[in-house]
């Protein structure tokens, strides 16, 4: 959990190529499924059965001349604060620069683990090349080629090496709600709702400062933890990074969260920054609300509502079964019924329910429209499990799990959501052998 590779090094020496590496069975599915935009620069990756999340840092670089050294120390330090681990990529074939002295300076301070990985070792007669960047003094090199994957074995399994541990506390059981959206949609705005609100909210949890983005609430019978993305922002010197600050924040505010509470500006509406971050979100299988924002600012009819919820969910197909709430901080409009629902929504993410109960209700369903035969093999279900885990995910046993397509899956989705009801969750369905 929460485990975040960065990828940091100047231009040109294959951070992009890495990436692709890493994320590219992952990306062909899901883009597969979708046909929908994706960060090209941040995405899952895994080995070995671990998951991880692996940023492209070059991705948010400008491109302008002047400014990208200076952008690019920043994002070093970015990375050191936010990630979990720094991959400090080189290129063997130019040697050391200016700038990598610069960066290797900055991350020998750091006290996450940093890999210096030596790309371009295309055979092995470039392998003792890369002896020049021991001088970093960032320990050993990695070497690898991006292009053809050799070394990338090695380097990941000492990376999920250091992997951290979660550790548990008296809050670990409260739901988790992380607070997500581009810059000033009004995230900090909310939380300062709450927190005006409220004298009994405890902050900082222990261990924390008040920057840190952890807020303990407890009144009015609710009891949760609100991961706020805003806070530290305000603090620090981020100036060319903006974006790239703010996904780093998104994602492990989302790797931690049970629901994300999505905020979208009205006057601007869902743009593509929020559809990754959604996509993101439905891909770690994490409770998700909509908040549209400012309310106040839209002039409106009987109508409005109902359109900006129809423009949304034609943007966010084929998983549109998500509650939208439509909020103005300024004017404390539906803050607390964001909190209810983002309630519900954790509370359908955490159901469980009896195997008889969706035998009853499934086996009626698929009986009144069965799996269309193929090459005139006739599927036949026999009984429907839901699987022990965090997100609701349900096993339907079956003679040949492999005739049936994506058209029938949604339609199985669609009735565990209108029988079960799970709005706000995504919903994982496996086809078994039996
Ligand atoms: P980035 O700017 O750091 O993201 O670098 P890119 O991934 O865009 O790569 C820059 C150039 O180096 C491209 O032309 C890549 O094809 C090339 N490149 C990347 N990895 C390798 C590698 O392992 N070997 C060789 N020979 N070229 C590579
Ligand atoms: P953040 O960057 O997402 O944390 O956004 P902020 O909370 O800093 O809000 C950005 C700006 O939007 C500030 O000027 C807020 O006062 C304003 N704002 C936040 N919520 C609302 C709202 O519901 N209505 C209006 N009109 N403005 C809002």
């Amino acid at each position: 959990m929460n485990n975040i590779i960065a990828i940091v090094g100047r231009p040109n020496v294959g951070k992009s190529t890495l990436f692709n590496r890493l994320t590219e069975s992952r990306k062909a599915i899901v883009d597969d499924m979708s046909g929908v935009t994706r960060d090209r620069h941040y995405g899952k990756a895994e080995w070995l059965n671990r998951e991880f999340i692996v940023i492209d840092t070059g991705g948010y670089v400008a491109n302008s001349e002047d400014v990208f050294e200076t952008a690019i120390r920043e994002q070093v330090v970015i990375a050191i604060e936010e990630a979990s681990i720094i991959i400090f990529m080189v290129d063997v074939t130019t040697g050391i620069t200016d700038l990598e002295d610069d960066i290797a300076n900055i991350l020998r301070r750091s006290k996450k683990p940093v890999f210096v990985v030596a790309n371009k070792v295309d055979n092995s007669m470039l392998v003792h090349e890369s002896a020049v960047f021991h001088s970093f003094g960032l320990g050993e090199i990695y070497n690898i080629s991006s292009m053809t994957g050799s070394g990338t074995g090695e380097l990941l399994d000492d990376i999920i090496a250091k992997f951290e541990v979660v550790t548990e506390d008296e809050t670990s059981h409260l739901p988790k709600f992380a607070i997500v959206g581009r810059p000033n949609v009004g995230k900090s705005s909310i939380i300062n709702a709450f927190l005006g609100h409220d004298r009994n909210i405890v902050t900082p949890v222990a261990g924390t400062t008040r920057d840190s983005i952890h807020i303990h609430y407890k009144q009015f019978g609710h009891e949760f933890m609100l991961i706020d993305t805003a806070g530290l922002r305000k603090k620090t010197k981020v100036k060319e990074n903006i974006e790239f600050y703010s996904v780093m924040r998104t994602i492990k505010a989302l790797e931690e969260a049970d629901v994300c509470i999505l905020m979208i500006d009205a006057t601007t509406g869902l743009e593509a920054q929020d559809i990754n971050i959604f996509h993101l979100a439905e891909k770690n299988r994490k409770g998700i609300v909509i908040l549209i924002n400012k309310w106040d600012l839209i002039e409106k009819d009987h109508k409005t509502m109902k359109k900006f919820e129809d423009a949304i969910k034609e943007k966010i197909a084929p998983f549109t079964d998500i509650p939208i709430v439509f909020t103005s901080v300024h004017e404390k409009q539906r803050i607390f019924k964001a909190i209810e629902v983002a309630q519900q929504v954790f509370e359908n993410r955490a159901k469980k329910i009896p195997t008889s109960k969706i035998n009853d209700v499934m086996l009626e369903v698929i009986e009144r429209y069965p799996p269309p035969a193929l090459k005139g093999k006739f599927v036949k279900i026999k009984y429907i499990t839901q699987l022990p885990g965090i997100a609701p995910t349900f096993a339907f046993f079956c003679n040949l799990p492999q005739y049936i397509k994506e058209p029938y899956k949604r339609y199985l989705e669609n009735q565990l959501r209108e029988n079960f009801d799970f709005k706000g969750v995504p919903v994982t369905i496996y086809f078994r052998q039996k």
